[in-house]
């Protein structure tokens, strides 16, 4: 399947498909993608549902050291997304194509099973269908995803995001507690899907505890019974 919608129209469109889901509401959220020409991101703080294409910066894709823009949105008042040195996290540690940051209220509580406290933790996931719609993961595996601590400013998050991102090798998301879910791909497609597998398996394990069922696999739970 080729796309040729322009990517600062796509990043539009599919801001808009987050908002519908609850990744971006408030103004929070969003996504970044990469191509030969750059990167392109959202501007910080504005309603992501109704961006425009010339909204949209285009920064330099071969330094991400920092954010070098080529092309600046049309109104000067804008200014680049609060995410980018998150979202070059994953670019620079494992070359992704694109990045999403959802704040969706099941991300957030799954998080919240596992470091109710907001403490750094880890999610387990065990022997749910959609987990093979993850990288190099199958349905029987234990999906292992790292939560860091939140931090006032989201700037902040870049050291703590980057050592989860080097120590959770097989995972392509990092949760952030109080917060949401940073989600990549190799390009906005796999991002995409991995995020929306993500979002059910997170919205499985809270519906679980909701309703007392076992969310833990069965290791886990033999060992605190
Ligand atoms: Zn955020």
């Amino acid at each position: 399947m080729t796309d040729a919608t322009p990517l600062p129209d796509l990043i539009c469109e599919l801001c808009r498909l987050f908002y519908g889901l609850g990744w971006v509401s408030g103004t929070g959220g969003g996504i970044s993608i990469r191509a030969a020409e750059g990167i392109y991101m959202a501007p910080s703080g504005v309603q992501k549902e109704r961006m425009k294409p010339e909204d949209i910066y285009l920064l330099r894709g071969d330094n991400l050291d920092q954010a070098v823009v080529l092309q600046a949105p049309r109104d000067p008042g804008l200014k680049i997304s609060e995410c980018q040195p998150l979202f070059y996290n994953a670019f620079r540690q494992r070359d992704a194509g694109a990045v999403i940051h959802s704040h969706s209220i099941w991300a957030l509580l799954a998080a919240r099973l596992f470091s109710p406290q907001g403490e750094p933790g880890e999610l387990v996931c065990q022997g749910l269908e959609m987990q093979k719609g993850l990288r190099g993961t199958g349905s029987l595996d234990t999906l292992r995803v790292p939560i860091i601590a939140n931090t006032a400013r989201e700037s902040q998050l870049t050291a703590s995001l980057s050592a989860a991102i080097d120590a959770y090798a097989k995972v392509d998301a990092v949760l952030v507690a109080g917060h949401g879910v940073y989600i990549w791909g190799t390009d906005w497609v796999q991002a995409k899907t991995q995020a929306e597998c993500y979002d059910y398996l997170f919205r499985a394990l809270v519906e679980s505890q909701r309703m007392g069922l076992p969310i833990a696999p069965r290791t886990q739970l033999e060992k605190h019974p």
